[in-house]
């Protein structure tokens, strides 16, 4: 392994760790995760903690792509931890694609609703409903949060790696949101960069990838902006040919496709 590719799963190891840290620390922040704490405070004239989280998760995706999903969010955490132990590959079921799309504009007009309705502004109390600061404080709520580890669980132990993620999360649309703003506006983020030229056509990508997107294929046709892609960079690290890198930066336009000039790439 030479030191790029030990960089890499060097890289890569971090990112599990992270998330697999964000999982354990559920107890603790579990409320302040909770789209249903957001809707109730905003019904009440409050704006909770977890408003502002998920705005963080929004406006995370002007620079950082779905990266928040591959990092911070507890329930992809979660999965993180499933897949480590089952190493389930992802089974892809096309209509299933848009129910997260569906769940995520319910929850959306339920979140906007109150805000246009009420005639006033919401007062912020981070810790609402939270009296403790700490979200699972007693046994009740410890039953509530094993009941949603476990509804969360089914996905990804059924359908493989983070299922969750690709078929049900309604709020990773706030993380695509944001990431197509981004790109929009043509601001420098976190992104994928491919040569097709020195891909081997190994699969090895496409195996990998956590949300079973065929990288391979993108790779060829150098289009690595994808909307499941949470930039967990474990193509990277696995492609032994270089021929997709994670970086910081802009997609210059190339040619027909839109993709980062390789000699402006710093792999991250
Ligand atoms: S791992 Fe690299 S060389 Fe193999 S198919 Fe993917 S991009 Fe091409
Ligand atoms: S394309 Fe690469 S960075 Fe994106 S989800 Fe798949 S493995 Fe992760």
């Amino acid at each position: 392994m030479n030191s790029t590719s030990k960089r890499r799963a060097r890289r890569l190891n971090i990112q599990k760790t992270v998330s697999i840290a964000s999982f354990l620390l559920l107890p603790v922040t579990l409320n302040y995760f909770s789209p249903y704490l957001i809707i109730d405070g905003l019904f009440h004239g409050v704006m909770a903690g977890a408003f502002f989280v998920w705005l963080a998760f929004l406006l995370s995706g002007l620079f950082a792509g779905r990266a928040a999903c591959g990092y911070i969010c507890p329930y992809g955490g979660l999965q993180t931890a499933l897949n480590e132990w089952r190493k389930k590959p992802l089974r892809l079921i096309t209509h299933l694609k848009p129910v997260r799309y569906v769940l995520g504009l319910i929850w959306l007009g339920f979140i906007v609703y109150p805000l246009v309705a009420s005639a006033k502004w919401p007062k912020v109390q981070p810790f609402y409903l939270t009296e403790n600061y700490i979200s699972v404080d007693n046994w009740a709520k410890a039953v509530f949060m094993a009941v949603i580890v476990l509804l969360l669980s089914i996905a990804p132990l059924l359908l493989g790696k983070r299922a969750t993620c690709l078929y049900i999360c309604p709020m990773s649309i706030l993380n695509t949101i944001g990431t197509r703003i981004g790109r929009i506006l043509g601001l420098p983020g976190l992104r994928l960069s491919a040569d097709a030229a020195k891909c081997v056509s190994c699969g090895s990508c496409t195996r990998a990838c956590s949300m079973s997107l065929k990288v391979t294929e993108m790779v060829k046709n150098e289009t690595m902006d994808h909307p499941d892609c949470i930039l967990c960079g474990e193509c990277a690290s696995v492609c032994r040919s270089g021929a997709v890198v994670r970086h910081f930066g802009r997609a210059v336009a190339c040619g027909t496709k839109k993709r980062t000039s390789r000699s402006e790439t710093k792999d991250v």
